[in-house]
C-alpha cells in the first residue's frame, strides 16, 4: 500500500510507461524496419519512467522543472527531475482533457499548452512535487504560467526561480551562472541534502558525449537525401528535454547514430524518397509526432524544428566547479527556444536562415502556434528573410502543436499539401 502511494506521485509516469510499452510490443512484434527513431526513443523512454518510478518507491523528492533549465544541475542531488513540457505533450493531447481541467478552473485559454497539460495533471491530484526549480525562460506566457506549479497543489512546494537576463553579454552570463549557483545551494537546503560535485560532473560528462554524437549526426544530415527519418526530430527533442544527462539518451543516441551512418553509408533515405527539405522554424506537430512519418512517405524530409539544432560546446570538465557551471550557465542561454524567443528577432532569422542554407532546404513550413506571442510576430520576418536572401517559400499554418481540436490533422495536411502542389507543381 505505501509503495503504490509513493509512485502515486508520479501517475503520469506510470501510464506513459504501460503506453509506451505496449507500443514497443506492438513494434516487436511487427518486427518492421521502419519508424525505427520512435522505437528506440521509446525504449530509452521506457527505461526513464521505470527508473524514475523506483526513485519514487525510494521516497526519493520530486522536482519538477521547465525544459530551459538545465537539469544536469538537479544531478548534484538524489532526486527524480520531471521537466514539464515534455510531460504535457506526452499525455493526454488526443483529447485535450487536462487542456480543458486548467481552462475551466480559470487558468486564461490563451497560454501555451506545453505547461498547460502539466498543470491540468497536478490539478486533478496526478503529481506531487517537492520543489519546483525554473529557468525564467522562454517567455513571458510561459513564466507566468509556471508558478501554478506550486499553486495547485494542496501542500504547496518551495519554488526556485534561476533569473536569465535577455542580453547574452558577459555581464548577463556571470549573472545568470551565480543565479544557477544560487539555486543549486537553495535546493541543498531545501531537500536537506549535499550537493554531490561527482554526481553533478558525471551528468555533464554524459551529456557530453551525447553532444558529439548529436554533433555527428547533424552533419550526416546534410548529406542529400537525409540518412535519418524526420521523425527523428520529436524524438530527439523529447530525448533532450526528458533524459538529459543521462545513460538513456546515449543508448538512444548511440542507436541513431549508427542507423544515420549506416544508411548514409548505403545512400538512402529510410522512408519513402526525397522531393523536398524543410526546416520547421517553429515546433514539429506534438499532437501526433509521427505525422513526420507521413511526411517521409510523400517525399518531405523534416530536417530542424526549433528545438532540435545544438549550437552548444561540450563543457570542459578541467576547469574549477565554478566555472564548469559558468560554461552550463553558456549552454543555457543558448538553448533552443530560449536562444531564439529571448534574444532579438535577428538572432531567430539568422539561425533559420542558416539552418535553411546549410542543409539546402527547399521551404519553411512555420507551426504558427496559437499561444506563442514571442514567435508569431516572427512570421513575416522570416518569410521576407528567407524570401530575400534564399528564395525560399515559407508556409505558415495556424495551430495549437499539443491540441489537434485547434487545428486537425486532415487540416494541416491539406495546408502542407496545397503549398506543396502550388509551389512545386512538377
Ligand atoms: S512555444 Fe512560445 S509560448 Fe510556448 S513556451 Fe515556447 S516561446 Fe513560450
Amino acid at each position: 500500500m505505501e509503495t503504490i502511494q509513493k509512485q502515486d506521485r508520479l501517475k503520469p509516469f506510470i501510464l506513459m510507461a504501460q503506453e509506451s510499452q505496449m507500443l514497443v510490443n506492438l513494434m516487436d512484434k511487427a518486427k518492421g524496419t521502419q519508424m525505427v527513431p520512435h522505437y528506440h526513443y521509446m525504449k530509452s523512454l521506457i527505461s526513464y519512467l521505470r527508473e524514475s518510478l523506483d526513485k519514487a518507491e525510494q521516497d526519493l523528492p520530486i522536482i519538477a522543472t521547465n525544459f530551459g533549465f538545465p537539469t544536469e544541475l538537479l544531478y548534484y542531488f538524489e532526486c527524480i527531475p520531471v521537466v514539464m513540457e515534455t510531460v504535457s505533450y506526452t499525455i493526454g493531447t488526443a483529447t485535450g482533457e487536462y487542456y480543458d481541467i486548467m481552462d475551466n478552473w480559470g487558468h486564461p485559454f490563451h497560454t501555451c499548452t506545453s505547461q498547460k497539460g502539466a498543470m491540468g495533471m497536478i490539478l486533478n491530484k496526478l503529481f506531487k512535487f517537492d520543489i519546483v526549480a525554473i529557468s525564467s525562460v522562454p517567455c513571458d506566457n510561459a513564466v507566468a504560467s509556471y508558478p501554478t506549479f506550486k499553486y495547485l497543489q494542496e501542500k504547496a512546494p518551495e519554488i526556485v526561480i534561476a533569473d536569465m537576463p535577455y542580453y547574452r553579454d558577459e555581464r548577463s552570463h556571470e549573472f545568470y551562472a551565480e543565479e544557477l549557483m544560487r539555486v543549486r545551494d537553495k535546493i541543498g537546503e531545501l531537500l536537506g541534502q549535499e550537493a554531490n560535485k561527482e554526481s553533478f560532473k558525471r551528468a555533464i560528462e554524459i551529456e557530453n558525449k551525447n553532444l558529439l554524437m548529436l554533433k555527428e549526426i547533424q552533419e550526416l544530415k546534410k548529406a542529400e537525401p537525409c540518412p535519418i527519418d524526420s521523425v527523428f526530430v520529436p524524438t530527439n527533442v523529447n530525448s533532450n528535454v526528458m533524459f538529459r544527462g543521462r545513460e538513456e539518451r546515449t543508448i538512444f543516441l548511440e542507436e541513431m547514430l549508427k542507423y544515420a551512418k549506416e544508411n548514409y553509408e548505403k545512400g538512402i533515405k529510410p522512408v519513402g524518397k526525397e522531393n523536398l527539405r524543410t526546416i520547421w522554424p517553429n515546433m514539429t506537430i506534438y499532437f501526433d509526432p509521427l505525422y513526420c512519418d507521413y511526411l517521409d512517405k510523400r517525399g518531405i524530409t523534416v530536417l530542424f524544428d526549433v528545438f532540435s539544432y545544438l549550437t552548444a560546446d561540450p563543457i570542459n570538465l578541467n576547469r574549477p566547479e565554478n566555472d564548469i557551471i559558468k560554461q552550463l550557465a553558456w549552454q543555457s542561454m543558448n538553448f533552443p527556444m530560449t536562444r531564439q524567443v529571448q534574444g532579438n528577432a535577428d538572432q531567430f532569422i539568422q539561425d533559420n536562415l542558416f539552418l535553411a542554407k546549410e542543409y539546402n532546404a527547399n521551404a519553411a513550413i512555420f507551426t504558427n502556434h496559437y499561444a506563442c506571442k514571442s514567435l508569431q510576430p516572427m512570421v513575416q520576418l522570416l518569410r521576407e528573410a528567407l524570401r530575400d536572401e534564399l528564395d525560399i517559400p515559407l508556409l505558415s499554418i495556424e495551430v495549437d502543436v499539443g491540441d489537434p481540436r485547434h487545428t486537425s490533422l486532415k487540416t494541416i495536411r491539406r495546408e502542407v499539401n496545397n503549398f506543396i502542389k502550388t509551389i512545386f507543381p512538377s
